[in-house]
């Protein structure tokens, strides 16, 4: 056998969003055989939690449609040949040169790996946080659907871009909007806060956080607190939308030694982690998150791993960032 009958593949990508994607379309049409490993939906968050938002800051296709994009980068996939596979990835070893990537329902080997797993919702940790966010009941995170919010009084808790969309997206159909911002100003684009203000699309409600979400088996009430008097105070509400931001999917890569600061992924300028081979791109390794920057992130890292494993003339073989270094 040779050592080539070793390898699955070149490349193994893990996490199907625009960063896995992006760097799939890039490595594979430089040449490289490349595997992505997607464990729910391809296209990652941009499809499957705001699938129906206009787009207008992804350069060179303006107001796309979210899903649209994806679809784009999906068809690119499948033309530069990239292989998908729907498996979650549950471990990664690495045994001299050998990436395996362990997934539910098989091992495989790889000379290069890419970590592109992005992020999901953060918790609050509130009471009834967990019972309403089930089976529809009253608590979201995003708004994945306006029709869901039609003639409903619904809480937005937030001051990102997240919380404002929604106010934006659900405004036309909803009873009533209750905007919560524990601050007293938003952080998201001043344009959009700006339109909420002079249209009246939501009562703001600043510098108040949520303190418990009460119904009895769909969400009835919420209780608000005053950040800095503490005051409690009771509104009624059908819907609370919990726009608090996004936490990343870590978990298996903390076991294998990859190298972590605070929530994210560490890498170098090139991408690379601290284990030999493989990378890291996208929500997991940055806050700057934008779809255009897991994107490129995955072109640098494609770039890298094919230069990493043809070692053509052009490429730098610097030596691999390690644990001890800064
Ligand atoms: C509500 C909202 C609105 C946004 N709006 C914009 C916008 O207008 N413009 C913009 O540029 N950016 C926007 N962003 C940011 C942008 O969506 C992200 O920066 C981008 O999607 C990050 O892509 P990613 O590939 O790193 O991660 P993700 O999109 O999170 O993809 C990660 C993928 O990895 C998969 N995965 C995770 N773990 C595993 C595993 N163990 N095995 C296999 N697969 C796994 C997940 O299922 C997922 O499909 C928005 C973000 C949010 C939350």
């Amino acid at each position: 056998m040779s050592s080539d009958d070793v390898y699955y593949g070149d490349l193994g990508i893990i996490g199907g969003g625009v960063g896995g994607l992006g760097a799939a379309i890039i490595a594979a049409y430089k040449g490289l055989k490349v595997t992505v490993f997607e464990g729910g939906r391809l296209g990652g968050i941009v499809g499957t939690l705001y699938g129906r938002k206009i787009l207008e800051n992804y350069p060179g296709a303006p107001s796309i449609l979210s899903k649209r994009l994806i679809d784009e980068f999906i068809i690119q996939v499948r033309e530069v040949q990239a292989e998908i596979r729907s498996e979650r990835v549950i471990n990664v070893d690495k045994e001299d040169d050998i990436l395996t990537i362990v997934t539910n329902e098989g091992k495989y080997n790889f000379r290069s790996v890419i970590i592109a797993t992005g992020s999901k919702p953060a918790e609050l940790g509130i009471t009834g946080e967990r019972k309403f966010s089930m089976k529809d009941r009253g608590v979201y995170n995003f708004v994945t659907d306006p029709d869901r919010f039609k003639g409903s009084t619904v809480l937005i808790v937030g001051g990102g871009d997240t919380a404002i969309d929604a106010v934006h997206m659900i405004a036309d159909d909803a009873k009533k909007i209750y905007l919560v911002h524990r601050r007293d100003s938003f952080r998201a684009a001043e344009t959009k806060v700006k339109q909420i203000v002079d249209d009246n699309l939501a009562e703001i409600i600043y510098e108040h956080q949520i303190a418990e979400l009460k119904g009895e088996t769909n969400l009835e009430k919420a209780i608000l607190q005053n950040v800095e008097t503490h005051m409690k105070r009771e509104i009624n509400i059908d819907k609370c939308i919990l726009a608090v931001g996004m936490t990343t999917n870590l978990d298996i890569f903390e076991d294998i030694g990859v190298k972590t600061e605070g929530k994210y992924i560490k890498v170098d300028k090139e991408m690379r982690t601290n284990i030999p081979g493989i990378f890291a791109v996208g929500d997991i390794v940055t806050q700057y998150q934008l779809i255009v920057i897991a994107v490129a992130q995955g072109a640098i890292a494609a770039h890298n791993a094919f230069g990493m494993i043809r070692k053509p003339y052009w490429y730098k073989d610097e030596a691999w960032p390690t644990d001890d270094e800064e």
